[in-house]
């Protein structure tokens, strides 16, 4: 490991020393040791991204290489080379679904969160079952196809809560794919009930849970986890909650929120963490690296991880995990022209138009979009795109821009109050 790169400040880039050096006008010599050391560096940096480029499997310290010394438009060809070999008609899709948050009372206290309000605080609110089922009415209505549950760790919420609310809303609308709660949810939940992860997993399941979202997973290496999320059950135990999971057929998504402090050699040991599960389960169906958002929270914004960290990080994503279809660009937390430039660093996938998001808003992600700008920037991108379902099967290709949809209410809300805009029609 590179002991330059174990910095929580360092900058993930290209022969960092040698571009300073020649900067200052202290360029390595020609022949020197120092020059002989650097062309060896750049010789095994190009052999690695070869290698992943054409599909093999690089280890975790290759990966770590890559994301600190691999110059940004050579890591992006090669990853946007192992994209291709996975998706060779450059296809980029999003999805059209709904956040609905059940309540912001929480006893975990993440310091990173924006969201919650601990047990009786008067800003704490809980969404009854009746609310739930009008947003995914308007969702249906709206043309989503899934519905992400996720909420706060109420201290009353057991088993039976998630039972009734899944089995509730699966009975009004079974065509609406429950991507929902993670397992984060699933700890709190046989904590509160006093029943295994087990039985928690198959009681969701058997009330109409269809998948876990990759939610809670933030950074799974121990020392920043604890650091931003003390409370939060320990990565390992995310992963083997995952792990169940899938193992009793639900499948999940991993999440990565990057920019908390963390190293660059923490960021690839999450990332190492994830593809060691993958390698037994086969249960991730795509990997989704998001920014922290620094408003309104415990940690103030004293880190942030930075676009062009956050494009090598995609880029190195993309390479490593060999064993993961789908890689999605997040809009929202990075912007729109960040999400684009994704599109060219490995993902073939980005993410929600969002109706309905109160979560990382709350945090100052203030980028909004909707379903035909959304198709604009993945055209714009020079690639395909094409509505899917939870399961990434592709629902419609806008091959056509003449046959794009036109409709303004499928489009980004940030506020926990039902569709104002739906609502009147
Ligand atoms: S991130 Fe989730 S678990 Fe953590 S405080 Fe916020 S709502 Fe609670």
């Amino acid at each position: 490991m590179d002991a330059g790169s174990d910095s929580p400040s360092a900058q993930a880039g290209p022969s960092a020393p040698t571009a300073a050096a020649a900067a200052a006008g202290t360029a390595t010599a020609v022949g020197t040791p120092a020059a002989v050391d650097q062309t060896a560096a750049d010789q095994t940096v190009s052999s690695v991204l070869a290698r992943a480029a054409d599909g093999g499997r690089i280890t975790a310290d290759e990966a770590l290489l890559l994301y600190t010394r691999a110059p940004l438009h050579a890591l992006g060809r090669a990853a946007d080379a192992a994209r291709r070999r996975r998706f060779p008609d450059d296809i980029v899709t999003y999805i059209i679904d709904r956040n609905i948050n059940y309540t912001n009372v929480c006893v975990t206290a993440c310091r990173f969160c924006a969201f919650y309000r601990a047990p009786g605080h008067k800003e704490g609110w809980v969404r009854d079952v009746d609310d739930i089922l009008t947003r995914c009415g308007e969702a249906v209505e709206l043309g989503a196809t899934q519905i992400m549950l996720q909420g706060g760790h109420h201290p009353e919420f057991g088993i039976e809560w998630y039972e009734g609310t899944f089995a509730a809303i699966k009975r009004a609308y079974p065509q609406l794919a429950l991507h929902s709660l993670g397992a984060s949810e699933v700890v709190h939940i046989a904590r509160t009930s006093g029943v295994s992860f087990t039985d928690v997993i198959v009681r969701l399941r058997d009330a109409g849970l269809d998948s876990f979202a990759g939610a809670g997973a933030e950074i799974l290496t121990e020392r920043p986890r604890h650091a931003i999320a003390p409370l939060k059950e320990p990565g390992h135990v995310w992963l083997s909650v995952m792990e169940t999971a899938h193992g009793l057929g639900l499948e999940s998504t991993a999440t990565f929120m990057m920019g908390t402090g963390e190293t660059n050699a923490e960021r690839i040991e999450h990332l190492r963490m994830i593809r060691d599960v993958q390698d037994r389960t086969g249960g991730f169906r795509s990997f989704i690296p998001w920014t922290y958002q620094p408003e309104n929270n415990h940690l103030r914004g004293r880190t942030q991880a930075s676009t062009i960290e956050y494009l090598r990080l995609v880029a190195v994503a993309r390479l490593f995990f060999d064993n993961i279809a789908h890689l999605q660009g997040s809009w929202l937390t990075t912007g729109k022209e960040v999400g684009q430039l994704t599109l060219h660093m490995g993902a073939d996938d980005l993410g929600s138009v969002m109706l309905e998001e109160n979560v990382v808003s709350s945090a100052g992600a203030r980028h909004r979009t909707n379903r035909t700008e959304l198709i604009h920037l993945i055209r714009a991108a020079d690639r395909t795109p094409a509505q899917r379902d939870t399961l990434y099967r592709h629902l419609v290709v806008h091959r056509d821009p003449a046959q794009d949809p036109v409709d303004d209410r499928v489009a980004s809300h940030f506020s926990s109050t039902a569709l104002p805009i739906v609502a009147t029609t």
